[in-house]
């Protein structure tokens, strides 16, 4: 077996729900500080968790975290094979997120930035699809990219895409609370966001609203990107 699968699948083991690995991160250490790749992941993971764990639990259902996989290069999902150009990546059909950690160390240089915010807001941009996916908005994209017309099934993508940004600053509302953030962070997110393509993503003004809307309201019922007329 190659190392790059060996590498795979001990990833997949060290962040499966029921690992102790997996556990909430230590709210003493900030999750952005610097750690190895792996450990930085695993920290920003675990905060999601923690935010999502106790939001999902004030509305009465149960949050169920996705599985995190680390791989070099390429690896094989569900949803196909994934690569580093593909950047970080969600696959609702086998709950995974795929991460490459070599894209992410290489991230900060790439955008130009000093710190490591931009590497968790990836980061942490996938984790809001697999909400997406317990909330079953990934489904309806599903139905929406089988049924609708081009037009329609990209709309439906960008306002998708919007609304993992508006979740990841709900993520950032309750960082920000405990003191994990400091405005130097919040600064990357421009470069964050500026990355991806607009056709997909929507421009990046839209993408730091929505990131925005959710960091002053820390509530994912804010995040309604599919009932406002002009997201
Ligand atoms: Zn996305």
């Amino acid at each position: 077996m190659c190392s790059v699968c060996l590498r795979v699948i001990a990833a997949v083991l060290l962040f499966t729900g029921c690992s102790p690995a997996h556990k909430a991160a230590d709210p003493e250490v900030p999750v952005t500080s610097a750690v190895p790749m792996d450990e930085f992941v695993k920290r920003v993971v675990g905060s999601t968790e923690d935010v999502w764990a106790q939001l999902f639990k004030s509305s009465g259902a149960h949050y169920l975290p996705p599985k995190v996989v680390l791989f070099t290069r390429s690896t094989r999902a569900s949803c196909g094979i994934v690569s580093t150009a593909t950047g970080p990546f969600y696959c609702p059909s086998d709950e995974r997120v795929y991460l490459d950690p070599t894209f992410l160390s290489e991230l900060p240089q790439r955008l130009g930035v000093h710190g490591n915010f931009a590497q968790a807001y990836l980061v942490v941009h996938e984790i809001s699809h697999h909400v997406q996916h317990l909330s079953g908005t990934m489904q309806q994209l599903d139905s929406a990219a089988s049924q609708g017309a081009e037009r329609q099934r990209n709309q439906f993508r960008v306002r998708s895409e919007l609304q993992a940004d508006c979740y990841t600053g709900v993520w950032a509302f309750y960082q920000q609370k405990q003191n994990r953030l400091d405005p130097s962070d919040l600064e990357e997110v421009p470069a964050a966001v500026g990355l991806s393509d607009p056709s997909t993503y929507g421009a990046a003004a839209q993408r730091l609203r929505w990131f925005n809307h959710g960091l002053a309201t820390g509530d994912p019922g804010q995040c309604d990107t599919f009932q406002v007329s002009r997201p």
